[in-house]
């Protein structure tokens, strides 16, 4: 699946604001109902109590006019401040429980958006992962999940600021209709500003986000255990705090050059906006001045073109900003796009279970960002029970091959069928489930000891006779069972305790070595239980005794099993019952271990080159003449 683009920010017009309002809602919805609705209903309250303010403040004030010419008492205005107390104090009570629900709704929120962004990520083809943009968008999604919610705070916002503005508008008109158009002036230079604004920061969002994630990366490489001993060892942490340095520099310039711009035109916008309020004051003292209007009205219009000036400016910085948080939604309904086209073009086609004969016939294929294909043209065998092996030199297409046969890339041309069915048009799920794989840079997870074994199997993760049986046969039960915790042993010295998170035993995680992670790596592949079985190098960090004891021991143990295995020690390979050679992304040379000594090609040659290292002989050198 293709997810390039040509790099550049999408635009999104005001035309789709609608649509775009309408996802956002929709996300708001499905995180936090009731969090939506009550955070939504608190805001007009605070748009209605600014009308109540408002028009208790006129009732205060011409009382007040009234009793200073009546000669009467404070008992004549107190209802009025009493009222206008309470109001104000219900305002700010509103306005506190609606920010403490805004930010649950915010989690709420950023979980859904994550959580969608899991389902695409965890279920894109593996070739998806070799594309950087991919990742960009993820990154773009993830660093921008609150602005689903910014979209929803801005429409109720807007919906707030009309009914405070409706309100108070009502009051100024009462006046004068004449200040109506004036005011309303004022939301043209607050929504450019705010667009302006949006656009450039959207092309700094998008323009940024790969710089971001490698400076991520340098972060991760800084802080993550994995690289910590290296990075020591090397003495690397000044160079890549340097380069992380660079790259934040980088960042902060631009923003800086991007912020100075906005100021600017901020600035031109608020000095529209003062203009046009002046304007309006002005024409309302004028109208006082020549007694149109008296002064009670006159002073309840000064206070509501006060309110109604700043209400229609948010407004208009709210259309702005809604049109920005637009493009982060879009960007995020695209990327969740992906999930319907996976499950559209996946191919559900039933796998068969196991095989009789697998054969990959003349198998084409390049990785996504490489230049040169990784396979060109294979064709192999392998029947029910046999144990194959792969060899050939580094880059020779071996680990790739296995990936293919395991159903995790498809060919770009030729095919690999099981008994006659080609397994491109079977459903991946099905077939890796009949696959037990086991990479040279299997996952180690920082999970306990039962988990990482039983995962082989994840709907009998919890079956702990056949996790231990299956670490039996892999060698790992008794260094097993000498851990702490035995098979409850959180493997990873970062995490503390075990199973369960809110019981730890008290005991941290412990690491394990790299040949012992491997028997874990081998439990898991056995506990899976499928018919063909893939090793890519999966006694590289084993003792010799522990390498030569699995191999006497694997036909035994995959009984009835067809086993396909990478190795670089021969004397593994040569008990395989055959061997395919690979040399640069083609098979070059097949048979037993008998069969290609005699045949004297590469093989042979490999093979003497790793057996003379072992006793120690001179060999010709078949290059000189
Ligand atoms: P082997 O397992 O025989 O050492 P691989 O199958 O891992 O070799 O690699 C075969 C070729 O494919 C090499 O040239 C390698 O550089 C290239 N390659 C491997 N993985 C990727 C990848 N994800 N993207 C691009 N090229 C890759």
């Amino acid at each position: 699946m293709s997810t390039a683009e040509d790099g550049a920010p999408k635009r999104v017009g005001l035309r789709q604001l609608p649509r775009l309002v309408r996802v956002a809602l929709r996300i708001a919805w499905t995180a936090g109902r009731a969090d939506l609705l009550f955070s939504t209903a608190l805001q007009f309250v605070g748009g209605v109590s600014i009308v109540a303010l408002l028009l208790l403040a006129r009732g205060a004030l011409e009382s007040l006019l009234d009793a200073v010419s009546r000669g009467g008492s404070m008992a004549d205005v107190l209802p009025w401040i009493l009222g206008m107390s309470a109001v104000a104090a219900a305002q700010f009570f509103a306005s506190t429980v609606q920010r403490e629900r805004q930010q649950i709704l915010g989690d709420l929120v950023t979980r859904y958006v994550q959580g969608r962004v899991l389902d695409v990520t965890a279920q894109v083809d593996l070739a998806t992962f070799d594309e950087p943009e991919f990742h960009n968008r993820v990154e773009r999604i993830n660093a921008s999940n609150h602005q689903a919610l910014q979209m929803v705070y801005g429409v109720s916002g807007l919906a707030g600021a009309a009914f405070g503005a409706i309100g108070a508008l009502v009051a100024v008109v009462a006046v004068a209709p004449v200040l109506l158009p004036l005011l309303a002036l004022v939301i043209a230079p607050a929504w450019l500003a705010a667009s302006r604004r949006g656009a450039a920061f959207w092309d700094f969002f998008w323009k940024m986000t790969p710089r971001d994630r490698q400076r991520q990366y340098l972060a991760g490489v800084l802080r993550e255990r994995n690289a910590a001993k290296e990075v020591r060892a090397f003495g690397l942490a000044g160079y890549l705090r340097g380069r992380y340095d660079d790259l934040y520099t980088y960042r902060i310039t631009e923003l800086r050059r991007i912020s100075r711009r906005q100021v600017y035109i901020s600035l031109t916008a608020n000095l529209v906006i003062g203009a046009v309020l002046a304007a309006t004051l002005l024409l309302v003292a004028w109208l006082a001045l020549r007694g149109t209007v008296t002064i009670a009205s006159a002073g309840i219009a000064v206070a509501g073109i006060a309110v109604v000036g700043g209400r229609l400016a948010s407004a208009g910085w709210s259309v702005g900003a809604l049109t920005e948080s637009a493009r982060y939604v879009d960007d995020y309904l695209a990327f969740t796009a992906l999930l319907p086209e996976v499950e559209r073009t996946r191919p559900t086609g039933a796998a068969p279970r196991g095989f009789h004969r697998l054969a990959v016939s003349d198998v084409v294929f390049t990785y996504p960002t490489g230049e040169e294909p990784a396979l060109r043209g294979v064709s192999l065998e392998v029947s029910t029970g046999e144990v194959v092996a792969l060899v050939g030199e580094n880059g020779s297409g071996k680990t790739t091959l296995a990936k293919l046969l395991a159903g995790l890339y498809q060919p770009a041309s030729g095919t690999i069928a099981w008994d006659g069915t080609d397994v491109s048009t079977v459903d991946p799920d099905q077939l890796r489930r009949q696959v037990a794989v086991i990479f040279q840079d299997f996952e180690r997870f920082h999970l306990t000891v039962r988990e990482n074994i039983g995962l082989g199997r994840v709907e009998a993760v919890d079956d702990i006779d056949g996790v231990r049986a299956a670490a039996t046969h892999a060698g790992a039960d008794r260094f097993v069972e000498s851990l702490a915790d035995g098979y409850a042993t959180m493997l990873g010295p970062e995490f503390a305790g075990a199973d369960d998170p809110d019981e730890p035993t008290g005991r941290r995680g412990t690491d394990l070595s790299v040949g012992q992670w491997q028997r874990i790596a081998l439990a898991r592949a056995f506990y899976r239980g499928a018919p063909f079985v893939i090793l890519d190098e999966p006694t590289a960090a084993l003792d010799p005794r522990a390498e030569q004891e699995l191999f006497d021991t694997i036909r035994t143990l995959l009984d009835g099993r067809t086993v396909l295995f990478i190795s670089h020690r021969f004397s593994s390979v040569r008990s395989a019952d055959r061997i395919y050679v690979l040399d640069e992304g083609r098979v070059v040379e097949s048979g037993s271990h008998a069969e290609l000594m005699a045949a004297e090609g590469l093989y042979a040659e490999l093979f003497t080159l790793q057996a003379a290292a072992y006793l120690d002989v001179a060999i010709p050198d078949s290059r000189s003449p």
